[in-house]
C-alpha cells in the first residue's frame, strides 16, 4: 500500500454515532480498538456524557469487544476508562504498531476482525492501515488541542483533498430523554 493508500479511511463519518454498527458486526467485526481524545470525548475532558456511556454500553452489547488506544498520557487515560469501564491503553505511540498488537491481545480479536475508529489521519488511520484494521476516521469533537496537532489538521485536510464525511449516512445511534438506547430508524426499515 502506497503511503497515500495507508492514510486514507474505510470510513469517514461524522462521529461516532454515524457509525454503522450493525453493518460493522454483519461484515465480521468483533472487536473495536478507539482513540480518546477528540474522538469519544473532547481533547483533556474527563467528561463522558450520558450518551458516550449508553453508546458504548451498546457497542458492547452487541457483541463487541473494545479498547482505548490513546497516546495520551496515563492519568488522563486511566481516569476516564475507569470511569467507562472498558479496557484502556496510553501512550501508545500510535502509529507505531506496537500498541496496536498488545490491544489486539486484549480483545482476543484478529486484524481482520477489528476496527479502529479515530479522528487523526497520522496517528489512528495510519496506524490502523498499516495493521491491517478496518479505519474509520470521525470528525474532531472539538478544535481545542496541541498547537502540533493544529498544523496537522492542515496536512489531513490536503490528503483528505475535500472529502467530507459521509452525510448520507444518518445517525445511527439515538439516545432520547428517558435513557433508552436506541438503534436508528434506517436499520429497521
Ligand atoms: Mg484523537
Amino acid at each position: 500500500m502506497s503511503v497515500f493508500g495507508s492514510l486514507q479511511p474505510r470510513e469517514y463519518v461524522t462521529s461516532i454515532y454515524h457509525i454503522h454498527l450493525e453493518r460493522l458486526w454483519q461484515n465480521g467485526m468483533r472487536g473495536i480498538i478507539t482513540d480518546l481524545d477528540n474522538t469519544l470525548v473532547e481533547w483533556n475532558s474527563p467528561h463522558a456524557t450520558e450518551k458516550l456511556i449508553a453508546w458504548l454500553l451498546h457497542v458492547q452489547k452487541l457483541g463487541f469487544r473494545i479498547c482505548i488506544l490513546s497516546n495520551n498520557d496515563a492519568l488522563r487515560v486511566s481516569n476516564f476508562a475507569r470511569l467507562v469501564e472498558i479496557p484502556a491503553l496510553h501512550k501508545a505511540r500510535k502509529p507505531r504498531r506496537r500498541s496496536f498488537y498488545t490491544a489486539l491481545q486484549l480483545l482476543k480479536t484478529t486484524r481482520e476482525e477489528t476496527a479502529m475508529i479515530g479522528d487523526q489521519l497520522f496517528t489512528d488511520i495510519l496506524g490502523g492501515n498499516r495493521m491491517g484494521l478496518y479505519t474509520i476516521l470521525v470528525e474532531p469533537i472539538h478544535p481545542q488541542e496541541f498547537a502540533g496537532t493544529r498544523l496537522v489538521r492542515v496536512a489531513e485536510k490536503l490528503i483528505l483533498r475535500g472529502k467530507k464525511p459521509n452525510m448520507a449516512q444518518a445517525e445511527y445511534f439515538s439516545f432520547d430523554v428517558s435513557g433508552v438506547a436506541k438503534e436508528g430508524e434506517e436499520f429497521h426499515s
